[in-house]
């Protein structure tokens, strides 16, 4: 009789689990899913890939520039990319919505293309050094310090030196 009544209960209360995938889901805030990268703050430093405790995230030198990709299902979402990454180029969303079929497994990437730019002094090929990296590092932006990021180290060493001989106060 008891286990009669039991049914009752819970037939009236309805299901107590969550309808996903036949119906809508909550997400928990500051859940670490989907890795987003942004290229236009990318100084590609590397430091994402060195702490990558999943092996998920490699860069290339081609002649365009850097290429970074990042291996969604190797990913362990462990945020130590986040949290090392000083520009903020590199960020776990909240999306979780990563299963696929095995055989779309080379698929699930994201890929882009950190381009070189050519030293404003000399040509010489550097990589870009971003607004929110300029920001935290100097703690702020002028204008010496966007041409100073427009220059290859040498050309910077050379601008600084001159500036210092003049008096100027970088
Ligand atoms: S994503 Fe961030 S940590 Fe990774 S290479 Fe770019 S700037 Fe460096
Ligand atoms: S969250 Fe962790 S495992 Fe995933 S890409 Fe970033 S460092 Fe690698």
């Amino acid at each position: 009789m008891k286990i009669l009544k039991l049914l009752w209960q819970n037939l009236k209360k309805g299901p107590s689990t969550d309808p996903f995938p036949f119906g809508d889901t909550f997400t928990p805030k500051g859940l670490r899913g989907r890795i987003r990268f942004d290229a236009s703050q990318c100084s590609a430093c590397r430091m994402c890939e060195h702490v990558c405790a999943g092996g998920a995230i490699r860069f290339e030198q081609t002649d365009q520039g850097t290429t970074f990709t990042v291996w969604h299902n190797s990913c362990t979402f462990c945020g130590l990319c986040e949290h090392y990454c000083m520009p903020g180029a590199i960020r776990l969303t909240e999306d979780w919505h990563l299963a696929h079929h095995q055989s779309d497994k080379y698929h699930m990437v994201e890929h882009d293309l950190i381009p070189h730019l050519a030293c404003e002094g000399c040509g010489e090929t550097i990589t870009q050094a971003t607004s929110n990296l300029l920001g935290k590092a100097y703690c702020g932006s002028n204008d010496d310090i966007r041409t100073l990021a427009r220059l290859c180290s040498d050309c910077r060493r050379a601008r600084s030196a001159k500036q210092l001989t003049k008096g100027e106060m970088l």
